[in-house]
Order: structure tokens, then C-alpha cells, then sequence
């Protein structure tokens, strides 16, 4: 009998066990995998605000490098800053394997290449069903990535839409259009929305396209279109991004959703490592709160907390769906004004000037305003 299963080592199930482990709470941790967070699947890019407003300070055995933030590359070349955050380049598995260690620490049980195969309702708690043995828990987080189990077992699930990400990793003298300091973002409407990107990660680099397209061959073109020879690739990684997901909620009593498991990723660029990160301990915290007094309802609190995060902000949803509809020459166009520049230089007067250069870009003045909103939300809780 454990006070806590989570189900899930990824960074959401970790951040879950940590408060658990570390408020004293019988605490285990399920992972399918024979290795926390091998295969890796991403490109490892997280702001340093998604770390430090987590508790999580940077360490130098998994940051591969730090960047100065990120830019937004359109068709022609041209390109702007979407943040000038700071973040950095991790090491994934050993990131992954760090965080769960620290719930270890706190004398939580791991138990890898413990796949779960079924929840039921047990004795005012849950039965959690894992290798062909059951074992009993008061409270279970669900943290088992984008095709969870959990959240579909417990009866939560309405619909789920994923999109694909596909990248090669690379040394880096094998990528040319490199910026050492910045993760690119490529925007094209060959992305539907999407982009591909070159992220630096020390001597390496990720190259990859994701959207609701084929990742694959989106990865081969572009990497064709700048000179990249795959045949030099080091690593193929691929994998999906929950792209819009409808729970009903993302916690009922005893039993809270977290990470790629909930959907809460942020859609605008696939981003999942910081919503990870804080879901998983909001959950926790929730966790040790409804064990702490008995009661298991108070877990509904963390599916509130989470609707009013910035992370499940219907805008950011709305606004990709927008940018899906934009044309090459759209982006082409916009990014031409903002040539070199951060988006928080669009003012009364670079509208105005906009407006008599190009009067036909008016059209698009409600979207270019929520766009600027967007990545207001974006830059003020990190990427
Ligand atoms: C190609 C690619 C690139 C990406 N790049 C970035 C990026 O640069 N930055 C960023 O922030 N995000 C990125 N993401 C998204 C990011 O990787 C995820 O959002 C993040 O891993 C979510 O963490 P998680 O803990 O919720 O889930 P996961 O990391 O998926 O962990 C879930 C864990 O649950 C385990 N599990 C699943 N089912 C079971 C079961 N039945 N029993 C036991 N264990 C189970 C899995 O083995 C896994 O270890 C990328 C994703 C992809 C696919």
C-alpha cells in the first residue's frame, strides 16, 4: 500500500514525486521504460524561467548550453526575436533522471520497466494494475505522456488531437545556418502551423519540423533546403506533441492528470518541458495537501489552478489555429517589417508606418494584435 502512485518518469511524474516524497508521503514511481528518459523525445529546448519558477536551478550535469532566447525565421530569410528570455539546451535523459533521483533522495520507490496496464477504484483509494501485480494507493498521478492510460482509464478522456515532431541531431560544423545563441524557429505555411527549427545544444544541434504534417519529410526538405546532409545525422528522434486536448477535467478525487498526459503543453510552440515541470508540481503539492488532511477531493483544486494557468489560455489555442491560415506571403510580409527587431517594438508609430506602406496588411490588424498578446502570454511565463 503506497499514499502515491504516479505513473510516469517523465519531468511531470518527477516534479509530482518530489512533493510527495519529500513531505514524507509513500511515494512510488512506474515507468514502462528500462532507463528514465532514454529514448529521448525532444528537442531540449526550456527557458530558465520554466526551471527556476519550479525550484529547479540550473545544473552543469544537464545543461548542454545556455541561449540568449529564440527567433522567428519566415520563408524569406527574414527573421525576429520572439523572446529574448534567456534558456537553455538540456540533456534530456540526464535532466529526466536528475529529477526523479531527487524524489529517490526523499525515499521515493522507482520501479522502471513497470509498465501500467490498468486503474480501478479500490477501497476508497485505487488499484493500480503493473506487470500482472496490483498494488494499492490513496492517490494516483497520472503522468504517462501524450497517449495516457491513466487519463483514459479514469474515464476523462472526450477527444485528443497530437500533432508529429520529427529531428535528426547533428554536430555542429554539419549545420551551417547555425546561430550559436539562438534557437531558430522556421515558419512556413508548409508547417500548417507548425515550424521546423535548428536548436544548438553545445557540440550538437537538433534539427527538426513538427505540426500536423508529415514530420519526417518536413525534416528531409528543410534540411535539404539549408544544406544539411542527413546522411551526417548522429540520431533520429521522433514523437508526438499533444496538440489540443478536451478532459473533462484534469483531476477527480484522488487522481490528478499532469504533463503531456493532460494536454498541457503550450500549443503555440509544442513546448511541453515547463508546463511539465509546473503541473507536476502543482499536482504534487495538491497531493500532499488532500493526504495530509484525508481528503481526497481536495485534488480537484489543482484542475482549477491549471485552467486558470497562462498554459491552458484558450488564446494561445485560437491563435495557432489563425496562424495555420497564413499564407508565405503574410509571414513574409510581417516579418520584412520587423526585420531584426523584437516584436515589443511594434508600436502606434511602426503600425502606422506599416499601415501606408502595405494598407492591404489592415485586414489582418485584430490577428496581429492578438498575436502580439500571445506572445505577451508566452514571454511573461517563459517558453
Ligand atoms: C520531437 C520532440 C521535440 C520536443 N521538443 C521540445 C522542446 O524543445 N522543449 C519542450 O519544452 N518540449 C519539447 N517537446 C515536448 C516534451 O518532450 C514533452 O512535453 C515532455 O516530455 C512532457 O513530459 P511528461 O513528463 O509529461 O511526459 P513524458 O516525458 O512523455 O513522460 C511520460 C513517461 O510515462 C511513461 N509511460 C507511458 N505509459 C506508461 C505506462 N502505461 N506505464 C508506465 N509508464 C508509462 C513513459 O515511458 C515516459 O517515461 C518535444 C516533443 C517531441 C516529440
Amino acid at each position: 500500500m503506497f499514499d502515491a502512485v504516479v505513473v510516469g518518469a517523465g519531468p511531470s511524474g518527477g516534479m509530482a514525486a518530489r512533493q510527495l516524497a519529500a513531505a514524507g508521503f509513500r511515494t512510488a514511481i512506474l515507468d514502462k521504460k528500462k532507463v528514465v528518459g532514454e529514448p529521448v523525445q525532444c528537442a531540449e529546448g526550456v527557458s530558465e524561467f520554466g526551471l527556476e519558477s519550479n525550484g529547479l536551478r540550473p545544473r552543469e550535469e544537464w545543461i548542454a548550453q545556455r541561449v540568449s532566447g529564440a527567433k522567428c525565421v519566415a520563408p524569406s530569410g527574414n527573421w525576429f526575436y520572439i523572446t529574448r528570455l534567456p534558456g537553455y539546451a538540456i540533456d534530456r535523459p540526464a535532466f529526466d533522471r536528475w529529477i526523479v533521483e531527487g524524489a529517490v533522495d526523499d525515499g521515493a520507490d522507482l520501479r522502471t520497466s513497470a509498465r501500467v496496464t490498468g486503474i480501478s477504484r479500490h477501497d476508497g483509494g485505487w488499484r493500480i494494475e503493473a506487470n500482472g501485480e496490483s498494488m494499492d494507493a490513496r492517490i494516483v498521478i497520472g503522468a504517462d505522456g501524450p497517449a495516457s492510460l491513466i487519463a483514459r482509464q479514469a474515464g476523462l478522456v472526450r477527444r485528443l488531437e497530437k500533432i508529429v515532431a520529427y529531428e535528426y541531431r547533428f554536430r555542429r560544423e554539419d549545420v551551417p545556418i547555425l546561430d550559436p545563441d539562438f534557437f531558430l524557429l522556421f515558419v512556413s505555411q508548409a508547417y500548417e502551423g507548425g515550424y521546423a527549427w535548428i536548436f544548438p545544444k553545445g557540440e550538437d544541434v537538433n534539427v527538426g519540423a513538427g505540426g500536423p504534417i508529415d514530420g519526417h519529410a518536413a525534416t528531409v526538405a528543410f534540411c535539404r533546403k539549408f544544406g544539411i546532409d542527413i546522411a551526417r545525422r548522429t540520431q533520429t528522434i521522433a514523437g508526438s506533441i499533444p496538440y489540443r486536448y478536451d478532459l473533462s477535467a484534469l483531476a477527480m478525487p484522488g487522481l490528478a492528470i499532469v504533463g503531456d498526459a493532460g494536454g498541457i503543453t503550450n500549443p503555440m510552440n509544442g513546448a511541453g518541458i515547463h508546463p511539465g515541470l509546473f503541473s507536476g508540481r502543482i499536482a504534487g503539492e495538491c497531493a500532499v495537501g488532500a493526504l495530509g488532511n484525508e481528503d481526497p477531493n481536495a485534488m480537484m483544486a489543482y484542475d482549477r489552478i491549471l485552467r486558470a494557468s497562462p498554459f491552458l489560455d484558450p488564446l494561445l489555442s485560437w491563435m495557432i489555429d489563425r496562424v495555420r491560415t497564413w499564407s508565405d506571403g503574410l509571414m513574409d510580409s510581417v516579418t520584412e517589417e520587423l526585420q531584426g527587431l523584437d516584436w515589443r517594438a511594434v508600436d502606434a508609430r511602426l503600425s502606422l508606418r506599416v499601415a501606408l506602406r502595405k494598407p492591404w496588411l489592415a485586414l489582418h490588424a485584430r490577428d496581429f494584435l492578438r498575436m502580439i498578446r500571445t506572445l505577451e502570454l508566452c514571454d511573461r511565463y517563459g517558453w
